[in-house]
């Protein structure tokens, strides 16, 4: 057993079975053992391979498209430029090199990076180099200016619960112990407010997930976008609304077991985009898929021209990495992009009219 699956287990052992909720929350983040508190989870080396890790020109394109808002919203000055949960800094960095030649944009622009692993804060710090930029705990820290904000694979890592349908009502799964293993278990059918919605559309035992940290942030994002301008993308994996088992785990690039070794594999669940959006009212959305966003946004040309500067392996790879941004089979269509912008004004770049 891993120290984290210890404390776990003597906890349950004292107070009854978890939430997966307050389950996932520990094994990401326990500031000794957490996941992202205590290990580099990103690249070959490490578990999972997010899209800036793919290729620079995830970071490229939709730092552009951010630019191009600005300059469409009248250049806001001063305003936030953010990014929440950045892992190793990557994305920031593609965007702010991309992003240089916008005459204005990065002077008015105060960098913040919204990140709770001091671990990956210093990888950051080493990322970005000299630029200037701050560091928050929480959101809800974000100055009340404009705001243009990314967000990549940041809302799968946040907790989640998790309900069967039984009957008019719903049983949550539960992190219970079994002669001292912890195991899954469901809690007795109960009525749920909060799921009502759902009964028009589900059924005996349907599973649905939903994700209490989401909406608040969403609406602070929103608020602040609808009330001062801006623009957040928003890009993970998930569809428009919740259904069926999505939590797993991660480790070595390979789908675990999500309870047998907390704190050392990644936990995400796929992302409710119906939820965020509904959580962004006033502020208005756009919905597509990140391999039209990125079509839309000139993948395919900034992507020939760094070909013209390579060949062999590199140029092999950097195909690869095109292909597995976009492609249906690959990142293409299972992850999404969400644009919140604010309520009179048009969507951006790359998104439909
Ligand atoms: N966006 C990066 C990393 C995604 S991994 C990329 O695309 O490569 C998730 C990131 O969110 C990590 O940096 C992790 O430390 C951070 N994170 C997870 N939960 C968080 C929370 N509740 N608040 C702030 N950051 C969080």
């Amino acid at each position: 057993m891993t120290a984290l699956a210890e404390i776990l287990a003597a906890r349950i052992a004292a107070t009854g079975p978890m939430r997966l909720s307050d389950y996932m929350a520990e094994c990401l983040l326990h500031p000794q053992h957490g996941y992202y508190t205590s290990r580099a989870p990103f690249g070959a080396a490490g578990d999972f391979t997010t899209a800036p890790e793919i290729s620079q020109m995830f970071g490229e394109l939709l730092g552009l498209c951010l630019a191009q808002y600005w300059l469409d919203l009248g250049r806001p000055a001063p305003f936030t430029l953010a990014e929440l949960g950045p892992g190793r800094g990557t994305l920031m960095a593609d965007l702010l090199r991309a992003t240089r030649g916008v005459p204005g944009f990065q002077d008015a622009a105060r960098v913040m990076l919204v990140e709770v692993s001091p671990r990956l804060r210093q990888v950051q710090r080493t990322t970005l180099g000299t630029h200037s930029v701050d560091w928050l705990d929480r959101v809800e820290d974000l100055p009340g200016q404009p705001l243009f904000l990314v967000a990549n694979e940041f809302f799968d890592a946040l907790p989640i619960r998790q309900f069967t349908r039984a009957g008019d009502g719903w049983s949550e799964t539960m992190v219970g112990l079994d002669a001292g293993r912890l195991t899954l278990g469901r809690a007795p059918p109960a009525p749920l407010a909060l799921l009502a919605h759902r009964l028009a559309d589900t059924q005996e035992g349907d599973v649905v997930e939903t994700c209490p940290a989401a909406a608040p942030i969403m609406a602070g994002l929103a608020a602040r976008i609808a009330g001062h301008g801006g623009l957040a993308l928003v890009v993970d994996y998930g569809g428009w609304r919740s259904r069926g088992d999505t939590f797993q785990a991660l480790r070595a690039h390979a789908f675990a077991d999500p309870l047998e070794a907390p704190g050392e594999a990644d936990l995400t669940a796929h992302v409710d985009f119906e939820a965020l959006a509904l959580a962004a009212a006033p502020a208005a959305t756009r919905y597509t898929t990140q391999g039209a966003l990125l079509s839309a946004l000139g993948l395919a040309a900034r992507a020939d021209r760094l070909a013209a500067g390579l060949d062999g392996q590199a140029l092999t790879a950097h195909r690869a990495a095109e292909r597995r941004l976009t492609d249906p089979e690959e990142m293409g269509e299972l992850f999404k992009a969400l644009a919140v912008f604010p309520p009179a004004a048009p969507p951006p770049p790359g998104f439909a009219p």
